[in-house]
């Protein structure tokens, strides 16, 4: 906040007193924070106060006033800003009545002009005055801030301390909000989403962006500060719609949510049914998706196939594609696939088959897994994978790209 202290009095410009108040303000502006770029000291005459108001209004947030609030036909300081800000002056009731109190406390007669004194700014806070009987203003018109006080220094001292200084730190305080969104991703390493999104990282100041990886994952944490949740939410908008342009194939969802999560509501939406067949996953796949409450009317089931039994008595895999290719193969997963969605009268169906380690299967490394996706009236699309990791890790990634493809299966259905 950058601050203008306007003084308003001939006497000071005849040298007839210091300004010692600007000299106080100065001070208490400086310990809290607030800068004070000019000191303007002008007479008691509108025109010219005017002038240094206009000057102010240019540079400052903030313009303090001391001086001109008093009763007489010189003190115009009231008159002239709300005149310049377009308002009106109205009757403060807390000022009127300790105004006539004070002259029936001090035996004194209360002439007409006194009244004026409780003459306000309309729409400004009313800073009491605790020592004499012109009340102080503070005042916001167009992001700038005005604040009046009375000359005589016991007057404004006091008020400035005990109801300005307060009024500023809370304009000062004003909470900006923390807003953050997360956007989930799955399909792409953390060091590739960073170097496709490097210069958006880069040159982030508000709103912040920041990675994080885990579990085959990554996210990331867009977090926006502004006074205004609109302007926040605006500003994280933006920078979402700039890094999807460049990752959003591999987004997947918000918050907390989880890919299987994203899946099932995927399927609901557009009343999909599914089927599997998991060798590797041995039904972690159907497991996850059927955690999700609501999903029996597109879940139709599945065949844990694990061994190559099964798979050939259960789901028909023609026995020369295992003794030619293995269980892990594409042919294997093709077959599989295509079975189980016939098997389960379903219309996609989904296979997993691979070598889930630590040992090799059937001479293939651990990490070496096939997915096929099988749709009626469409081509098999086999997906060959390679992890790296444990066991655990390579199995649960198996089922997130299972959810990956689909995903993407599901949204290019759509634009059709
Ligand atoms: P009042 O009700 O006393 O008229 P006011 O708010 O109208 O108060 P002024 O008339 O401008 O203020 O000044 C009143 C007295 O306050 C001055 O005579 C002077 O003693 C003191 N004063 C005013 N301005 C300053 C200043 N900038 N620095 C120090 N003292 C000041
Ligand atoms: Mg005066």
């Amino acid at each position: 906040m950058n601050a203008e202290i306007i003084a308003v009095g001939s006497e000071l410009l005849l040298g007839q007193i210091t300004n010692t108040n600007a000299r106080f303000l100065s001070q208490h502006l400086a310990e809290i924070g607030v800068n004070v770029f000019y000191h303007t000291v002008v007479g008691d005459n509108e025109g010219r106060l005017e002038d240094a108001v206009k000057l102010a209004q240019k540079r400052a947030d903030l313009i303090v006033f001391s001086g001109g609030l008093g009763p007489t036909k010189d003190d115009l300081t009231k008159e002239t800003i709300a005149r310049l800000m377009g308002k009106t002056l109205t009757y403060n009731e807390e000022a009127l009545e300790s105004i006539q109190a004070y002259f029936q406390k001090t035996g004194r007669v209360m002439t007409e002009n006194n009244k004026k004194q409780a003459l306000v700014i309309e729409g400004s806070t009313v800073l009491p005055n605790d020592y004499g009987m012109a009340p102080g203003m503070f005042v916001k018109k167009d992001r700038i801030h005005y604040m009046l006080l009375p000359g005589p220094p016991k007057e404004m001292q006091p008020m400035f301390l005990n109801y300005g200084r307060p009024e500023i730190l809370h304009t000062m305080e004003k909470v900006e909000r923390i807003e953050s969104r997360v956007l989930r991703f799955f399909g792409i390493g953390e060091s590739a989403l960073e170097t496709e999104i490097d210069d958006i990282l880069m040159k982030q100041t508000n709103p912040t962006i920041a990675p994080l990886a885990g579990d085959g994952e990554v996210t990331l944490r867009i977090t926006a500060k502004h006074e205004s949740q609109d302007e926040a939410d605006r500003l994280i908008q933006l920078a979402e719609d700039e890094i999807l342009e460049r990752v959003g194939a591999f987004f997947y969802g918000y918050g907390e949510t989880t890919i299987a999560a994203e899946l099932a509501a995927k399927l609901k939406e557009k009343q999909v049914t599914i089927a599997a067949a998991e060798s590797l996953t041995g039904g972690l796949f159907l497991g996850e998706l059927t955690a999700i409450p609501g999903t029996s009317t597109v879940v139709k089931g599945g065949v844990v196939c694990y061994t190559n039994e099964i798979k050939e008595q259960v789901l028909r895999v023609k026995h020369d594609t295992l003794t030619a290719y293995g269980a892990v193969s594409a042919e294997c997963a093709k077959e599989l696939a295509e079975n189980v969605r016939e098997l389960c009268d379903a219309e996609i169906g989904i296979s997993f088959t691979g070598a889930a380690g630590p040992a090799p299967l059937e001479g293939q490394e651990p990490g070496t897994v096939f997915l096929a996706i099988s749709r009626a009236g469409h081509q098999t699309m086999v997906h060959p994978l390679k992890m790296v990791g444990s066991r655990a890790g390579i199995r649960k990634r198996t089922v997130k790209y299972g959810c990956h493809y689909l995903l993407a299966l599901l949204d290019s259905n759509s634009q059709k």
